[in-house]
């Protein structure tokens, strides 16, 4: 045998590869894991939803989570743009259970104990080493070609190749299969503080979602992490926070905290300790999830608004439907797309749940507590949603009532054109609008501000 088969090549270590990767190392396939970065490098993506909980249950990790420095999140709240704050939305409130309870992460240390953990798991994982291309035989995939740590190229050879690339979802990108969300696309600013506000008791773990003033239609984020650093950032349409504004990046980030009376309140008092990062972020979803011999997971299958913290989870669920559906393919010896993507209808419900949810947030005038007042019975489907629980059957019907106080969408294939033709993904307004200080759609990494 070529020491270079494998069972199952995972293109990229965030949370969706590491965790693919270690499910079916576990369950007896030989694996090898690519990542281009040497960890622990920074990443967004902090605070967690409670329904990683059974993922991280499957994967074996949650004693070396239960041991971690990470703050536990018990709730969310919302504060509307005149600063009044929403009851907390507490987990416990739906689930009784100890997966009630979450963490918030610094996603440096995060993503390397679940890289470590693939390998601790028998996964071969190589860092820093950088997927060139997946190669192919005819229109099947059959390994991946990369370029080592010393330069050097090297093939490797599967029957199954993950694309778990993230943002930069290699495969997707290469048949042109991502389409645009054509309504969410915001920029964001975001940077780390020290010895600001937090609540003594469990509200100290929330997670806080502060609207920030009309017309921006955005919102600041508030999320504790450990060491008493705070993770602070904006999220808002990109003609409202940067157009016209120059391109001082701490300026405008300062002026928008300054703005946001909840926002200033709780930081007064405490120090800015990191430069600002920004990032324009589209939303977007492949229009496969897979095709012969590779299937497509976490962001580089699809990103949606980060409103409600959706994208490890999101992350998490794909690697485990995809590990259902590469095991299938092994004990059928079949590794066409149709076995592999076996569960897009059931993901892309899932995030559709999700993706209606975001869309109520950023309509004008909604607020998750004039819903609840006509409506308080839906708390608990709210909370469902908020836990991350989107593929229950029902999650979806408090959207019947929450229609009358929101514009609820139809699913993203429909909504861009009416048919499964797909948006190849092109710079746009946004983009010119941001080109001196943020890379093209395809080449997305966060950009720093030096101050
Ligand atoms: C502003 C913002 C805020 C967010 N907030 C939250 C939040 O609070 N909670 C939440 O759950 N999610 C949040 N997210 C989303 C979250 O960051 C992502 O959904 C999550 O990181 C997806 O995980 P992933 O493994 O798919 O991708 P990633 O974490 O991006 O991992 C992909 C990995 O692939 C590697 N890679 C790429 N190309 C190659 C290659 N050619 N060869 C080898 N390796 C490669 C990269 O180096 C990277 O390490 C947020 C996102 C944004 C933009």
């Amino acid at each position: 045998m070529n020491i270079n088969n494998y069972d199952v090549i995972v293109m990229g270590g965030g949370p969706a590869g590491s965790s693919v990767a270690s499910m079916l190392a576990r369950e007896g396939r030989q694996v090898i894991l690519f990542e281009k970065e040497i960890f622990p490098r920074h990443h967004i993506g902090e605070s967690l939803m409670t329904d990683t909980y059974w993922t991280f249950r499957r994967m074996g990790v949650l004693d070396k989570l239960k041991a971690s420095p990470f703050v536990r999140k018990y709730s969310v709240q919302f504060a509307n743009a005149a600063g009044k704050e929403s009851r907390p939305f507490y987990f416990f409130e739906s689930v009784h259970h100890e997966s009630a309870v979450t963490w918030q992460v610094t996603r440096a240390e995060f993503d390397k104990l679940l890289i470590d953990h693939a390998a601790d798991s028998g996964v071969t994982v190589h860092q820093g080493v950088l997927v060139k291309q997946v190669l192919f035989e005819g229109d099947q995939a059959v390994g991946v070609e990369v370029q080592m740590q010393d330069g050097s190229r090297e093939k490797f050879f599967a029957k199954v190749v993950v694309d778990a690339t993230g943002q930069v979802a290699m495969l997707s990108n290469k048949f042109r299969w991502r389409v645009r969300d054509p309504k969410l696309k915001k920029a964001v600013l975001y940077s780390y503080w020290k010895g600001v506000h937090r609540e003594p008791d469990l509200n100290g773990g929330a997670t806080l979602v502060l609207r920030t003033e009309k017309g921006s239609n955005g919102w600041f984020w508030y999320i504790p992490l450990e060491n008493d650093i705070t993770s602070v950032g904006i999220v808002a349409d990109p003609e409202y926070l940067v157009q016209g504004r120059g391109q001082d990046l701490a300026k405008i980030y300062e002026e928008e905290v300054e703005k946001c009376e909840p926002c200033r309140r709780r930081v007064e008092g405490g120090t800015r300790v990191d430069k600002i990062y920004s990032i324009l972020d589209y939303s977007y979803r492949s229009k496969q999830n897979a095709g012969n011999g590779f299937i497509i997971i976490g962001d580089a299958y699809g990103f949606l608004d980060p409103i409600y913290s959706s994208g490890v989870l999101l992350a998490l669920k794909m690697a485990e439907l995809a590990a259902d559906a590469i095991h299938d393919a092994f004990n059928h010896d079949d590794f066409s797309a149709e076995r592999l993507g076996q569960y897009q209808a059931k993901l892309d419900r899932g995030i559709e749940s999700m993706r209606k949810l975001v869309y109520a947030f950023y309509n004008e005038g909604f607020s998750f507590s004039g819903f609840l007042r006509k409506y308080p019975e839906e708390r608990v489907h709210i909370i469902n949603l908020l836990i991350g629980d989107v593929f229950r059957e029902g999650v979806d019907q408090v959207y019947g009532p929450m229609a009358e106080f929101a514009e609820i969408p139809p699913p993203l294939y429909e909504q861009v054109d009416g048919t499964l033709t797909p948006q190849v993904p092109t710079p746009d307004e946004a983009d010119l609008l941001l080109s001196a200080k943020y890379k093209s759609f395809d080449d997305r990494q966060p950009q720093t501000s030096g101050d």
